[in-house]
């Protein structure tokens, strides 16, 4: 196997599950030391378990500036620099803006958002020239859904977001790029999943037949935080079977 980010230093929300679990096994076998960070699973612990010596889990719920200024001390103090920040971890939300009470939207917005702004604001500082950003936004912050109002604004805010931060800190050598996935098979859309029908008629809708599986993303991330991508900034990489592409 390719070796890409040998002794590179990688940050993870979310990286207890899904897309984030995934990008997290994926880079620590090309060589990275990767520091996960979740609510759950005590940061990520159970996973970090089998991602050797250098991994590490750290609790933190990202829509907190303060678990976010500890989590960045706390890889920066270990490791000394942040190469790679894959600013991952978000919620879904189900209601149209009459439906969805303030509360839930603040929730939405602090989690899926604020969050990016957070681990940026804390981690550029540490990030030496080549690094790379990621965040995962989705396909759903490139049009409205139905009922997904508070998820589609959020995610919307990270794909113009990503893009000034690709234009204010491409003279330090920092790339930044978004992710936008269809329909992965993760837990958060494991629920949905079970509904009688639905798994079907979002199926339909995805030129490639099928969702996608986490790894799938994870490949997309890598390459993006790889200098295989060195001329790549403030891109908003679509992966998802083809279904915006219709
Ligand atoms: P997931 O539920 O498997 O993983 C999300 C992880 O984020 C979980 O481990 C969860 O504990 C963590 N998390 C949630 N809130 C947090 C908080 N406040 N602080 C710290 N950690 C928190 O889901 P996933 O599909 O892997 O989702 C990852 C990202 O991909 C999310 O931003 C999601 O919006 C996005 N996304 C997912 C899909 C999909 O179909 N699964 C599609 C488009 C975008």
């Amino acid at each position: 196997t390719r070796k890409r980010f040998e002794n590179k230093v990688a940050v993870i929300t979310g990286a207890a599950s899904g897309i984030g679990a995934a990008t997290a096994r994926l880079l620590a076998r090309e060589g990275a030391h990767v520091v996960l960070a979740d609510l759950n699973d005590n940061g990520g612990a159970s996973i970090a378990a089998d991602l050797g010596a250098t991994a590490m889990a750290i609790k933190c719920d990202v829509s907190s500036a303060a678990d976010i200024e500890a989590l960045i001390k706390a890889a920066v103090d270990r490791h000394g620099r942040i190469d790679i920040l894959f600013n991952n971890a978000g919620i879904g939300s189900f209601g149209t803006s009459v439906e969805i009470q303030p509360a839930e939207w603040e929730r939405v917005i602090a989690v899926d958002l604020h969050s990016v702004y957070y681990a940026c604001h804390f981690a550029i500082p540490h990030m030496p020239r080549g690094g790379a950003i990621v965040n995962t936004a989705s396909i759903s912050g490139m049009g409205g859904d139905y009922r997904f109002a508070a998820y589609n604004a959020a995610k919307g805010a990270v794909i113009n977001y990503t893009r000034a931060l690709a234009v204010d800190h491409a003279r330090d050598g920092i790339r930044v790029n978004a992710l936008c996935p269809g329909l992965v098979v993760t837990p958060i859309t494991a629920g949905a999943q079970q509904l009688p029908g639905l798994k079907e008629e979002w199926e339909s809708r995805i030129p490639l037949g099928r969702a996608a599986q986490p790894e799938e993303m994870a490949s997309v991330v890598a390459f993006l935080a790889s200098e295989d991508a060195s001329y790549v900034t403030g891109t908003i990489m679509v992966a998802d079977g083809g279904t915006t592409a219709h």
